[in-house]
């Protein structure tokens, strides 16, 4: 476990398990209510860690297994409102409590901390990225964050299963993620984190460039 940021409004812990992959806790520092990004396998640690919080959501970034195995055990301990994207739904069980619209436009309120859903589809059909925000008017130009799963990572798009995943990927973060102040930090769900600026420049040059019509999978903007 690792503190990645600790701010006037809300603090950020990364537990990494299952296959290298990144669980966030995020808790608002006022109310002390949190929320979970993604549910890995064995997130015994992340478990331990939210229980001195007061857990309101558990919000899935896709629904591949990776980033949902350990969804059974982190319900298990928080029975809490979940969100997902509708496209990915069938990669928690039926029984599961989604009910949270994590829609794009979708705010979802923990405390006085909000988490803004945006739908990027490409990656998996329910990709979905998370901009958490203060509700508090006076944040404005605090630090943001935005989690991005596998939809980006620094370098590049994540992993597209076709040509026309890959431009839909393209499409998703020009339409939702590019446009984010520069200083806004991307935590993706495997690795290390990058910027909006950092992120912005690279693609500038992979756009400048024609879009070869065959490409597709890993990626990147080099
Ligand atoms: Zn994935």
């Amino acid at each position: 476990m690792s503190t990645v940021f600790n701010g006037k409004y809300w603090s950020i812990q990364r537990f990494i398990s299952g296959f290298s992959n990144n669980a966030f806790l995020i808790t608002c520092a006022r109310s002390g209510s949190s929320v979970i990004i993604d549910t890995p396998a064995n997130p015994f640690e992340l478990i331990q860690a939210a229980t001195n919080s007061n857990v309101e959501a558990i919000l899935i970034t896709h629904g591949h297994r990776d980033h949902v195995e350990g969804f059974y055990d982190v319900s298990e301990s928080f029975t809490v409102p979940t969100g997902i994207g509708s496209g990915d739904r069938n990669s928690l069980p039926a029984s599961a409590p989604v009910n949270i619209d994590v829609s794009t436009d979708a705010i979802i309120v923990i405390g006085n901390i909000s988490l803004q859903a945006m739908a990027t589809p490409g990656h998996t059909r329910g990709s979905t990225c998370y901009l958490l925000e203060s509700n508090d008017s006076e944040a404005a130009g605090e630090e943001a964050h935005v989690f991005t799963g596998d939809t980006l990572f620094p370098g590049g798009p994540g992993k597209s299963s076709s040509p026309e995943a890959l431009r839909q990927i393209l499409e998703s973060l020009e339409k939702h993620i590019f446009p984010l102040p520069e200083s806004t930090v991307v935590l993706p769900g495997h690795g290390e984190f990058t910027t909006i600026g950092d992120s912005q420049k690279e693609y500038a040059m992979f756009s400048a460039k024609p879009l070869d019509p065959n490409l597709y999978g890993d990626v990147t903007w080099g």
